[in-house]
Order: structure tokens, then C-alpha cells, then sequence
């Protein structure tokens, strides 16, 4: 299947500038959208995960029917102020901003086996942000899945030494 028809590029948005990728027109779809989570489920299931973790909102998406069709627990990466309990936070830097990142501190227990996912890897801050957390708690990561790469960010450079998936380029 030819996942790029069902995403839309919006221009000049959230900035003049940026050529946006919207992923709500896959989502909308469900032939796509079930294709394109059973995809990064294949991927998955060679790496023997036990948790899948994805940075908010739109690493939920993606995340959590991976989790559920692997029959794995999901744990929510989020923006400080959000989780209710005890957090381990990081600070990172975005293709357009700058923000915090945390994770409950018992998410994770040592050794477990993460699959992280995203909607896009850009330049890599927001993941690079999310394996440090999931490492701070003793996780391996074992794989990274996207929906799409932006391969002119080069954000693949910052993670190299990871394995990761992407099922769209641009
Ligand atoms: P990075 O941290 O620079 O790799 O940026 C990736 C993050 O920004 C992801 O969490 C995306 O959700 C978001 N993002 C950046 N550009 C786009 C886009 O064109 N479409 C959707 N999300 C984007």
C-alpha cells in the first residue's frame, strides 16, 4: 500500500515555511491506518518487546495499537505538569521550540525490552529526549518506529545508534 496518498502536507504551517505532514488523513482511513500500525507490529515482533513508549500526543497514535496487537503495555511520554505521580524529566530542544519531557519513574522496569514510538522523525530532539528517559530507568531500547522520516533533517545521525523503522520518507 502507498501510505504517502493519505497524508496530507499542509503549507505554511504551524510557520511560514514549514511544509506540515498530517497524519489525521491516514487515521481517518482505517485500511491505512491498520496497515501501517501492522507494519511496525511485524517489526516489533523480531525485537521481543515488552513495553512500547511514545512521546505525546500523536506517539499515542501510533503506539498504542502496536502495544495492543503485541499484547504489551503502553507507557505515555508526556509534557511536564502532566503525569500524576512521581516523573524523571529531560529537557529537549524541537524543530520549532523548546520544551521538558517525563515519564513516571516506575514506567519502566530494568531490562524491559522498549519499542519507542512517533508520528515523524524531524531532527530527532523529541526521541532522543524519549530514549534518554526510557535509559535513565534502566530500559533497553530495542527499536524505534515511525511514521515518516523528514530525511533533509538528517535526524537519523542523532540516533544512529539505534535501529530504526520508518515507513514513509521525504
Ligand atoms: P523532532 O523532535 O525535531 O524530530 O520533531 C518531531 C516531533 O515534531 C514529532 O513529535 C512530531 O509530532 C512533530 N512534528 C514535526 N514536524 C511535523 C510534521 O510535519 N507533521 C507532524 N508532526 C511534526
Amino acid at each position: 500500500m502507498d501510505l504517502k496518498q493519505y497524508i496530507t502536507i499542509v503549507e505554511d504551517w504551524p510557520k511560514p515555511g514549514i511544509k506540515f505532514k498530517d497524519i489525521t488523513t491516514l487515521m481517518d482511513n482505517g485500511e491505512a491506518y491498520k496497515y501501517a500500525t501492522d507494519q511496525i507490529v511485524e517489526y516489533a515482533r523480531e525485537k521481543k518487546i515488552d513495553l512500547v513508549v511514545g512521546p505525546e500526543a500523536r506517539g499515542f497514535i501510533i503506539g498504542c495499537p502496536v502495544a495492543y496487537s503485541l499484547g504489551v503495555g503502553f507507557a505515555p511520554v508526556r509534557k511536564e505538569g502532566k503525569l500524576p505521580r512521581e516523573t524523571v524529566k529531560v529537557n529537549y530542544g524541537l524543530e520549532y521550540g523548546k520544551d521538558i519531557l517525563t515519564i513516571h519513574k516506575d514506567a519502566i522496569k530494568p531490562g524491559q525490552r522498549v519499542l519507542i514510538t512517533d508520528d515523524l522523525l524531524a531532527t530527532g530532539g523529541t526521541i532522543d529526549a524519549t530514549i534518554q528517559l526510557v535509559e535513565e530507568l534502566g530500559g533497553v531500547v530495542a527499536g524505534i518506529a515511525f511514521l515518516i522520516e523528514l530525511t533533509y533533517l538528517d535526524g537519523r545521525k542523532k540516533l544512529d545508534d539505534y535501529d530504526i523503522l520508518t515507513l514513509m520518507q521525504y
